[in-house]
């Protein structure tokens, strides 16, 4: 059987391009948000007939455990795991409510230790398993008016190192990917041109771009604990 590809955030953005190019690939794929539509949308384009969409909010542990329970009940071991769902409510740390720190650190962070911690029983089963985190550039060179979505980034790499050394002799790999600006719903109101002046190569990443980053840490089978940026040269201008 082809091997089951669990996508958090899989619906839209960077976790659809990574659903569309693991679909392409001949992975079966289940797509997991909190809006059942979209993710049955979003299914009903992949490559192949194979996949499957599923609701939960993964900031949620007893959802997230029920939706994992069903993931293994109809589809199987989990082979891949990538965390790509996540929320940005950027501003002043003066100014964030402490309700939206919540959802931020709950989200981002909370949310890929419970679906990794709901996952990792099934991937044991699984050859060459992998689980790639999605982080941010902002969680490693920090940025005005993110500072709770950075430490949730941030927050992530010390998660990924450990969560890598916790299950190697179990041959799971775990990595972070740290993307840059990349075209998204997320990114669809900022001030792009602007903000292209401060990436070296000159414009935003697209969610392929950074799909095909994931598919290459899900795939190589001596790679664990890394963290590899995707970011067009951002960083090294930060
Ligand atoms: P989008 O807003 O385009 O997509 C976010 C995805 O996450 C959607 O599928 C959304 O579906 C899902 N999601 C959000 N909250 C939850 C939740 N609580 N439970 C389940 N699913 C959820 O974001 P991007 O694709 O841009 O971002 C993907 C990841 O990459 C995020 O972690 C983001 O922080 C990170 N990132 C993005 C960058 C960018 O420039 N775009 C830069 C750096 C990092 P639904 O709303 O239906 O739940």
């Amino acid at each position: 059987m082809s091997r089951l590809a669990v996508v958090c955030g899989g619906s839209r953005g960077i976790g659809k391009a990574v659903s569309c190019l693991l679909a392409e690939r001949g992975c079966r794929v289940a797509v997991v948000s909190r809006n059942k539509d979209v993710a049955q949308a979003t299914v009903a384009s992949l490559h192949g007939d194979e996949h499957i969409a599923f609701s939960c909010d993964i900031s949620k542990e007893q959802e997230v455990q029920k939706t994992f329970e069903m993931i293994q009940k109809t589809c199987g071991n989990i082979s891949y795991l990538v965390n790509a769902a996540g929320i940005n409510r950027d501003g002043l740390l003066l100014r964030t409510k402490p309700e939206d720190m919540v959802a931020l650190l709950h989200t981002n962070l909370l949310g890929s230790m419970l679906t990794c911690r709901a996952a990792l029983r099934s991937m044991l089963h699984s050859q060459g398993a992998a689980i790639v985190n999605i982080g941010s550039v902002v969680g490693l060179k920090g940025n005005s008016g993110q500072c709770v979505y950075s430490a949730s980034k941030a927050g992530l790499e010390g998660f990924t190192r450990s969560l890598a050394k916790e299950v190697a002799s179990r041959n799971i790999r775990v990595n972070l990917l740290v993307p840059g600006f990349i075209h998204t719903d997320m990114t669809a109101g900022m001030r792009e041109e602007a903000l292209e002046r401060s990436i070296p190569l000159g414009r935003f990443g697209e969610p392929e771009e950074v799909a095909r980053a994931v598919l290459f840490l899900l795939e190589s089978r001596y790679i664990t604990g890394e963290v590899l940026v995707v970011d067009g040269g951002l960083q090294l201008a930060m």
